[in-house]
């Protein structure tokens, strides 16, 4: 049941709230800078990547929904089938870094260096250039975000900052970009590798707070990765939130470039017009 407390949509057409679905593929990359490695099992676990990969793309054809997909630069270069095939069906391919490293922990160069290597090589492989970023482990700092708005990027997913897009201007000297708000509480990997919950325990969780953002019209951007989303039972967690939002029919499952690009455009030409329903006048 929704109670309808806000009546200024923010979202394009009739909708009350904005759901990204994004996909990041780690490779072996991501869980080296986690595990102790001598744990070869946690570590190999990515190697269901592909399998997943699969998966999550037969299932978004079923829905005819388009996803974002967050790829290690360095993982897209070693399987560009995979990512070619998702960017056929459709679907965004952004970035993930080259191989996972903590971009906090690199100089400066290194983050720009590291940026450059992931933008050239998506760009060989779709013909497009990304425009999106996500950090390895959400682990950022300013400069990031600057190099971010450098390369003419227009999206990041970093901050946890609320529930709805917010402009960012690390550079003031340059276009800004969109910050699109990620959270633990929507990462597949808190639900199935931190805790074993079971798929319908983790399906309520994010319906719930579905419901709630469409009452009040915001977004949710859920973080997956295919190893994790991508196995059986996992997979119909994210298939009955699709189910529980194409029901609705009042939720935009959008690209986040699609969600930068209208928020940015909206914020040019009514600033703050995004925040009118989120006021208590
Ligand atoms: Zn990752």
């Amino acid at each position: 049941m929704i109670e309808r407390r806000r009546d200024v949509p923010i979202w394009p057409g009739d909708h009350r709230a904005a759901l990204c679905l994004t996909f990041d593929v780690d490779g072996v990359y991501g869980e080296a800078n986690y595990q102790d490695q001598s744990n070869t099992y946690m570590l190999s676990q990515t190697e269901y990547d592909p399998v997943g990969t699969v998966r999550i793309l037969e299932l978004l054809d079923d829905y005819d929904v388009q996803a974002t997909f967050c790829w290690v630069g360095r993982v897209a270069g070693d399987g560009p089938d995979l990512v070619r095939r998702a960017h056929d069906a459709g679907h965004e391919i952004s970035m993930h870094t080259w191989t996972h490293r903590y971009l906090n922990q690199l100089t400066d160069e290194e983050q720009l260096r590291d940026f450059e290597l992931t933008f050239d090589a998506l760009r060989r492989i779709t013909g497009v250039d990304p425009v999106g970023h996500k950090t390895g482990g959400w682990r950022y700092n300013q400069e990031t975000h600057r190099i971010a708005q450098q390369l003419g990027l227009i999206w990041v997913m970093d901050i946890p900052n609320g529930d709805l897009p917010t402009l960012m201007f690390p550079n003031p000297e340059r276009p800004p970009i969109i910050n699109l708000p990620p959270s633990f509480h929507y990462d597949d990997y808190s639900f199935f590798v931190d805790k074993m919950l079971t798929p319908a325990a983790t399906y309520d969780f994010w319906r719930d707070d579905l419901g709630v953002l469409r009452s009040e019209g915001g977004m949710m951007c859920l973080t997956m990765h295919p190893f994790v989303s991508g196995r059986p039972g996992p997979s119909r967690a994210v298939a009955r939130l699709i189910d529980y939002a194409v029901d609705a029919g009042d939720v935009w499952i959008a690209r986040a470039n699609h969600i930068a690009r209208w928020w940015l455009e909206r914020e040019v030409s009514e600033p703050n017009a995004g925040l009118i329903g989120h006021t208590d006048d």
